[in-house]
């Protein structure tokens, strides 16, 4: 699945340098009953304002049969917007940089063998400085087969 959305991001025609992190697993949070989950970190060039990024992002994922069922469940796709340039905004459907992604580590680790240096807006410090402060106990690289990256 997760190979797909690379596939698709990669062909999109406002989407363009499309560049992936390694594959981690992450030991699932809240609702513990259920399968490991695959993460990875995104990175790439747009013409697409970041409203049009969500929908194209939210559009993709129904498109690879995201099925909603409950907060923390199992799902097949989860695709977020983490940052956009330096920019900072926050609306009733849009929070950039993602609200939640400093406090991850399962975000953090993949973001940082992409953008390591990348200077997060709001708190000022490069995402490897949020990653020394996360706990990684619950990040493991991904072993298994993946052919797409
Ligand atoms: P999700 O459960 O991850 O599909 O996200 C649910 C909703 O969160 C989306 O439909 C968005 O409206 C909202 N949202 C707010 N900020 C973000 C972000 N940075 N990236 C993705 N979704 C976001």
């Amino acid at each position: 699945m997760c190979c797909a959305a690379i596939e698709r991001l990669r062909v999109h025609p406002s989407i363009e340098d499309v560049r992936t992190s390694p594959f981690y697993e992450t030991a699932p949070v809240g609702v513990t009953e259920q399968p490991p989950f695959l993460n990875l970190a995104i990175e790439a060039r747009t013409t697409l304002s970041p409203t049009d990024l969500l929908a194209t992002l939210k559009n993709l994922e129904q498109e690879l049969g995201r099925v909603r069922r409950f907060r923390w469940g199992p799902r097949e796709i989860d695709l977020d917007i983490l940052l956009y340039d330096s920019l900072i905004l926050s609306t009733d459907r849009l929070t950039i940089p993602h609200p939640e992604m400093h406090k991850r580590a399962f975000v953090l680790v993949p973001a940082c063998d992409i953008a390591a240096d990348w200077p997060h807006p709001v708190l000022q410090k490069p995402l490897d400085a949020l990653l020394n402060a996360v706990s990684l106990e619950e990040v493991t690289p991904y072993r298994g087969p993946v052919p797409c990256v």
